[in-house]
């Protein structure tokens, strides 16, 4: 059946930058299940797998504004040491999650100099246009209970 909204999705996928570096991949593992129309990933590669089917094939590039958004320069900021308790050293590379409004995003330190920390909220493929090869293993209709919480149970999915 050809995937629409609330469609349960299996795909195999291989995620690479403008560079050609991969950057994850299914490979060898279970397939990634998600569900249609419900914001479980990125909104370019859902538009490019809406009206695919099981079997199809395909590679797809997505500009950041429909991947994980341009970088924003705002979420870069320097605050103080003493910002971050029970934190013994701080070094550039270290990340940590923070409430955002509400939702929780990674933080990274990018910086540090004497006193003052450099992080960066963006998240790590922000401003990055992705290059998606998919191939789709199955496509199934959703249950009651995987349409009223938004995501996919059971296989690949999430676990309650
Ligand atoms: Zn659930």
């Amino acid at each position: 059946m050809p995937i629409t909204s609330n469609k349960v999705v299996q795909i195999h996928y291989k995620l690479t930058n403008s560079e050609g570096e991969v950057l994850d991949s299914s490979e060898g593992r279970e397939p990634l299940a998600y569900l249609q129309g419900a914001g479980n990933i990125i909104p370019g590669l859902e538009k490019a797998l809406e009206g695919k089917d099981t079997g199809d094939k395909f590679t797809v590039t997505i500009p950041p504004e429909e991947a994980y958004g341009e970088r924003n320069e705002a979420l870069i900021q320097v605050i103080p040491r003493e910002a971050f308790v029970d934190v013994e050293e701080i070094k550039p590379g270290m990340q940590f999650q923070a409430q955002m409004g509400d939702h929780p995003q990674i933080i990274v330190v990018t910086k540090v100099e004497g006193d003052n920390i450099t992080i960066d909220a963006n998240h790590p493929l922000a401003g990055e246009s992705l290059t998606f090869e998919v191939s789709v293993d199955s496509v199934r209709d959703a249950t009651e209970e995987e349409l009223a919480h938004g995501h996919v149970h059971g296989a690949g999915g999430h676990h309650h």
